[in-house]
């Protein structure tokens, strides 16, 4: 690689909807400005696979033009595979997205969109995880302005960095946002409800389903921001310790025996 090259940072672009989603080559081309976008995303839909692994079976890349690689695996794999040999060096950034459909509030614990930017995080990678709201017909009305945020964001993240263990969940409203709120992760209200039919041999089997889910409406949280039409972006780190707690159950130690007292 020559120094010329060496100076254009590489950008890996992921998803979790898979290699053929519009979101993925919207953010392709909001990113490709600001360095060398080079896209490794799932083969196909991994919606809610959160931060899955493939342990268990090959996995298969597929050259699909130059810098687009579809991978038969999860958005943490494909992560993986691209700091681990795909790209031609390590990347300054991993943006993932564009997520149909927000990852706000508890969403994150399920998202293979944030997941892998979890995966970038955890290997000292700056990562953005984006996704946008899905309830308006046209979306593409708000494509232009939420490139350009995202233009921004990354072009920030690349000047300034990062706080250490840090990294941004972004999610946008489904019309141009009227400006850009930073929030903290709220609190959804899952509907969630078990439908059972059955199929063609008369064996039961059910889906999970229910309506759309709810928010609590909670002070500068991130669904709050996007129902009031906002772009949010929260920033996120990995330590799931409740810390509040620790004070809360530190007299449960005094119960356990030490290993001599334990015949
Ligand atoms: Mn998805």
């Amino acid at each position: 690689m020559t120094a010329e090259t060496a100076a254009v940072p590489v950008i890996l672009v992921t998803n979790d909807d898979g290699i053929h989603s519009v979101g993925l080559q919207i953010l392709r081309e909001a990113v490709a400005a600001l360095g060398q976008a080079v896209v490794i995303a799932p083969d196909r839909e991994q919606s809610a696979t959160g931060h899955a692994m493939t342990l268990h079976a090959p996995l298969r890349v597929e050259r699909i033009r130059p810098d687009w690689y579809a991978v038969s695996g999860t958005p943490t794999d494909c992560v993986n595979l691209g700091l681990h040999g795909l790209l031609p060096c390590a990347p300054a950034l991993v943006v993932s997205g564009i997520n149909k459909g927000c990852n706000l509030a508890d969403d994150i614990t399920y998202s293979g969109t944030v997941a892998a930017a979890m995966e970038a995080t955890l290997m000292g990678v700056s990562a953005l995880a984006i996704s946008q709201d899905l309830l308006h017909d046209d979306q593409k009305a708000s494509y232009t302005c939420m490139m350009r945020y995202i233009r921004l964001l990354v072009q920030k993240v690349l000047a300034e960095g990062l706080p250490a263990d840090t990294f941004l969940n972004v999610n946008f409203p489904a019309l141009p946002p009227l400006g850009l709120r930073l929030t903290r992760q709220g609190k959804r209200i899952y509907d969630k409800q078990i439908i059972e039919k059955k199929d063609p041999r008369g064996r039961p089997y059910y889906w999970l389903g229910g309506e759309p889910p709810g928010f609590e409406r909670q002070q500068d949280c991130d669904c709050g921001a996007v129902a009031d039409g906002y772009a949010s972006v929260t920033p996120l780190h990995l330590d799931l310790t409740n810390y509040h707690s620790l004070s809360a159950i530190r007299h449960w130690t005094q119960d356990f025996p030490a290993e001599q007292d334990c015949h």
